[in-house]
């Protein structure tokens, strides 16, 4: 559960009134330059401080507070915020690997890292890549190699929410000389904090819970490697140029405002879904954290309090009952993307090649429903219209 000092984060930490006319709620510096009085005082300036600005592609005091505040959130030292969640991936293997290095890869994990990885680092950089399937340690362990410079974890992944024990792979990682990465905005810093089980660097998609309001793109890397995230900063982020916008940065620190009462309701209800479609007669299988029938339920027990909004199912019958589904609902809307007030529904894989799906272990027809900030009544509701309308196809 969110402690007392991640209320703080959320509501005050990081802020400073007296430095904005004692304004409550903090500026968007909406500026692309920081001027002086001197040419000397120019150049004396230190990018890295947090206090010190003087061009936005290096940083911009807006920016500087949501950094911190998710920082502190993660219980790390320095966080750096990127214009997307794959700006920030990116960087991140990117600042943790050259030409030649290898990667191990959960199987699960989001598909544009993978595509990322297979699609540029591997032909481009003579980089290597094994998938893993994360629930076995000692799977990970045989697979590293002398060249092996990064894991690549998602726990929860965000397709039927596998799950990685971080504390043991953080261990293995730690002896073999290996970091580790992990994507963790399924749970937010509220539900898991990856690096208080040793794992190196902290990635989130800002676009979903944390700005929480679907309005905006940006993603954000926290490290308690300090070296690692100033690297960061003045080199990839500053050259290939994936700053987030002031405006944007102002909105995360908005959308934060509300994590907490937000997720509390997204559990609630995704509960509420998943329990309904569990005793559904047309649901062959339902995945969702929070269910004691998920396969890695005593582990996820051990390291999340608690679960968000996503989560996802199969029919009974063909994978055209599927999008048939889908297409009946009236409330959950049709689109990709979750995290935010709306509610979504989605067949993600319904048209990826075969070989993809055997990859995956993929069920082609799996629905994906995000539970937005409707009520649980309503959504039920919808839910069950579409049931009742539906004959499916054997
Ligand atoms: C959406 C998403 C991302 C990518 O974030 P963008 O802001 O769209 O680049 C990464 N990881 C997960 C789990 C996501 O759902």
């Amino acid at each position: 559960m969110p402690t007392d000092d991640d209320i703080l984060a959320l509501t005050h930490f990081g802020e400073e009134p007296k430095n904005y006319l004692g304004a409550l709620v903090p500026p968007v510096f909406m500026t692309s330059l920081h001027v002086f009085d001197t040419v000397e005082d120019y150049f004396n300036v230190d990018p890295l401080d947090g206090k010190q600005f003087y061009y936005g592609r290096a940083s911009n005091p807006t920016t500087v507070i949501a950094e911190r505040k998710i920082a502190r959130l993660e219980g790390g030292a320095e966080g750096a915020l990127f214009s997307s969640g794959m700006a920030a991936a990116s960087a991140a293997i990117l600042a943790t690997c050259k030409a030649g290095s290898h990667v191990l890869c959960m199987r699960d994990v989001y598909q544009p890292v993978k595509r990322f990885l297979n699609g540029y680092c591997v032909p481009c950089l003579n980089m290597s890549v094994t998938y893993v399937g994360g629930d076995s340690v000692e799977e990970i362990d045989k697979a590293i190699t002398p060249d092996t410079a990064l894991i690549i974890l998602e726990s929860p992944a965000t397709f039927v929410f596998s799950v990685v024990d971080l504390a043991a792979v953080a261990a293995v990682a730690k002896r073999r000389g290996v970091k580790t990465y992990i994507d963790n905005t399924y749970c937010t810093p509220l539900f898991q904090k990856p690096l208080d089980f040793g794992i190196d660097i902290v990635m989130h998609t800002l676009t979903k819970y944390l700005g929480g309001h679907s309005d905006l793109m940006g993603g954000v890397l926290v490290s308690n490697d300090v070296e690692l995230i100033h690297r960061i900063k003045s080199t990839l982020r500053e050259w290939l140029g994936a700053v987030i916008g002031p405006m944007e940065a102002w909105l995360v620190i908005r959308g934060m405002r509300t994590l907490d009462v937000r997720l509390r309701r997204h559990q609630e209800t995704a509960m509420t879904v998943a329990r309904f479609l569990q005793d559904h007669d047309k649901v062959a299988k339902v995945f969702y954290p929070g269910l004691q029938s998920h396969p890695q339920y005593e582990l996820i027990q051990r390291q999340q309090s608690g679960s968000s909004g996503l989560l996802s199912f199969v029919l009974k019958g063909a994978p055209e009952n599927g999008p048939a589904f889908v297409n009946k609902l009236k409330l959950f809307a049709k689109g990709c993307s979750w995290g935010g007030f709306e509610s979504l529904a989605l067949v993600p894989v319904y048209t990826a090649a075969q070989e993809e799906l055997d990859f995956l272990r993929l069920d082609r027809g799996l629905i994906r429903m995000h539970c937005g900030l409707e009520s649980a009544d309503s959504l039920i509701a919808d839910l069950e219209q579409a049931f009742d309308s539906l004959t499916l196809i054997p």
